[in-house]
């Protein structure tokens, strides 16, 4: 890939021993966004089921089906920012993670196939407005729909996909060229869903929340994994591996 500057790679710019890359849907968030408005905003939870059995099958793409599912949302964007704020849960936790890798230069990048605004609404809700200004995230967008200027009005907005895959994100192609650098920081992952797969395939470490799809994803593909409850777990093995205490290949426990 030839030489890369730090101008492509944001995360290098503070030479930090290590990267903490993370989803954020399911693994920061409790429960996710997009679900939770499409269950009680939108269609509801069989279309929404359905939309995905169709991925599933094959017979979609998963961009297509999420999107129909978004659309299904009428209610103005600043109101489901707002009923997002009330109602989904965060990790208790991240927030001093958060603050430990702020301290001891671990940059933490969040990659999500959701909207930038609902993700830093809600981060900022748990972190604060400053501490979110200074982290990266790649994720989706929002924009207004066909027909509409404004996304704050009834049927106003849609979603706008960060890139042309089939996924609306391919998170992998964000972390591939730090993987690539000869000389580089550690890298870990944190996920939840079968989205997380490909981008921690290009990782040291992967962390899978305990009793979601990725765990299972892992398993069968053979891809080394340790489990979490809470970022709590999370902090204790990325701070042992920072200072040296344990590697990666040790922390890979798998479900135990
Ligand atoms: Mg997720």
């Amino acid at each position: 890939m030839g030489s890369t500057n730090q101008t492509n790679l944001p995360a290098l710019a503070t030479n930090p021993k290590a990267i903490f890359f993370t989803d954020f849907d399911g693994t920061i968030t409790l429960q996710d966004t997009n679900d939770y408005m499409t269950d009680n905003l939108g269609f509801g939870y069989p279309q929404r089921r359905s939309n995905m059995d169709d991925v599933l099958d094959g017979k979609r793409t998963f961009a297509d089906a999420f999107k129909e599912m978004l659309d299904s949302v009428k209610t103005p964007f600043d109101e489901c920012l707002r009923v997002l704020k009330d109602n989904i849960k965060l990790d208790p936790a991240f927030k001093e993670f958060f603050d430990w890798c702020r301290a001891n230069n671990v940059p933490v990048v969040v990659l999500s196939g959701g909207m930038q605004p609902v993700i830093r609404t809600l981060l900022a809700h748990l972190v604060g407005d400053e501490a979110v200004k200074h982290m990266q995230i790649v994720s989706s967008d929002v924009a207004p729909s066909p027909g509409h200027t404004d996304i704050n009005e009834e049927g106003g907005w849609t979603i706008a996909y960060h890139d042309e895959s089939e996924h609306g994100h391919d998170k992998s192609l964000e972390i591939r060229p730090y993987a690539a650098l000869k000389e580089r920081p550690v890298m870990f992952y944190a996920g939840d869903g079968v989205s997380d797969l490909s981008a921690a395939k290009e990782t040291d470490l992967l962390f899978a929340r305990a009793g979601r799809d990725l765990v299972i994803y892992c398993e069968r593909e053979k891809v080394p994994f340790t489990v979490f409850h809470s970022f709590s777990d999370i902090h204790k093995i990325v701070q042992s591996v920072v200072e040296g205490k344990q590697t990666v290949q040790e922390a890979a426990t798998g479900r135990n």
